[in-house]
């Protein structure tokens, strides 16, 4: 028997990178399941996801981390950054995620950059340049090149792959590399083990998700989510959670005239979660004042932070 097939490889890949630019599209498509959510607002990602995927002989443990900030306000914030900071340190392999077009980026960041540079030389660092399927549509091929430029004068010995994580773009290129880099190694977590996050926190995710799409400005920033009851047989799923946000005036907004907005809310929530579980789901949803959780630690505590 080829000795090779009795290899079997192991360990962590975390994709870092900027607000926006495609880290959990990318995770959930390696994956092949919604796991994170996505939209086209910045600071989506809040918390740390694992995504596993047992393939070729190998189990490979993505994680989905939060993007980069420059200005943490709240106590939230600080969290998030240690999440993208412990990833660094746990990995075994880095995918660094930028997008085309990107090749000016705040002077602030550079501090950000430069710690990745110490980093980098210790394990394996790929640089993903993501969206590329907009050559062409929105923009240049010429601006993929200059991507390509800007990233290499700033880590010029990491190679660097242009991928589309929407449009399926290099990622068996990307997933060969991976498995080429990772150590031999018996999986981490049982076969067949999809993330390390409970049932309710997908919950959570997937009704946060509905409102960064339904509500404006600072409402989606300033929800948390709790379920507070999750009762699941073969057919159906029994849900109760509450939507905390921090001021009356938030409360108003979230639940609208006559309360169309929450049912709104409640409706795209119950889809969301019907897909994602595929089960039938009856859900209550309550929202709740708590002034200032992003800063509280204890609440924060609660909320799984
Ligand atoms: P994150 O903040 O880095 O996790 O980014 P998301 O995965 O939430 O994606 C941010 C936005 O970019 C969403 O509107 C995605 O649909 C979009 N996006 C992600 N990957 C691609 C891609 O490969 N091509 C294009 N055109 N858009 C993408
Ligand atoms: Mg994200």
């Amino acid at each position: 028997m080829c000795k090779e097939k009795l290899i079997h490889k192991s360990g962590f890949v975390n994709i870092i990178g900027f607000p926006n630019v495609g880290k959990s599209t990318l995770m959930n498509s390696l994956v092949g399941e919604d796991l994170s959510i996505i939209t086209h607002k910045p600071q989506t990602t809040r918390h740390r996801i694992l995504g596993i995927v047992d393939k070729y002989n190998a189990q490979i443990i993505f994680s989905d981390t939060p993007g980069f900030m420059i200005k943490t306000a709240f106590f939230m914030q600080r969290i998030m950054m240690k999440y993208i900071e412990r990833s660094l340190e746990d990995a075994d392999i880095v995918l660094f995620t930028t997008e085309i077009g990107k090749f000016s980026i705040s002077d602030k960041y550079f501090s950000i950059l430069n710690s990745l540079k110490n980093i980098k030389n210790n394990k394996p660092f790929l640089i993903l340049i993501n969206k590329i399927d907009k050559i062409g549509i929105e923009c240049d091929e010429k601006i993929l090149y200059e991507t390509i430029n800007y990233w290499h004068r700033i880590f010029p010995h990491s190679e660097i792959l242009p991928i589309s994580a929407l449009k399926n773009i290099n990622q068996d290129l990307l997933m060969d590399k991976i498995l080429g880099l990772l150590s031999e190694h018996p999986p981490y977590y049982p076969k067949g083990f999809l993330s390390d996050k409970s049932k309710r926190f997908f919950v959570n995710e997937i009704i946060r998700e509905k409102i960064f799409l339904l509500y404006k400005k600072e409402i989606p920033y300033s929800v948390e989510i709790f379920t507070e009851t999750f009762k699941e047989n073969e057919m159906f799923l029994h849900i109760f959670s509450s939507i905390y946000v921090e001021r009356n005036s938030q409360k108003g907004i979230l639940i609208g005239k006559k309360g169309n907005y929450i049912n709104k809310l409640g409706a795209l929530s119950i889809k969301g979660i019907e897909k994602f579980f595929k089960k039938k789901v009856w859900l209550k949803l309550n929202v709740k004042i708590c002034k200032n959780w992003r800063s509280d630690y204890k609440i924060l505590k609660k909320f799984g932070y």
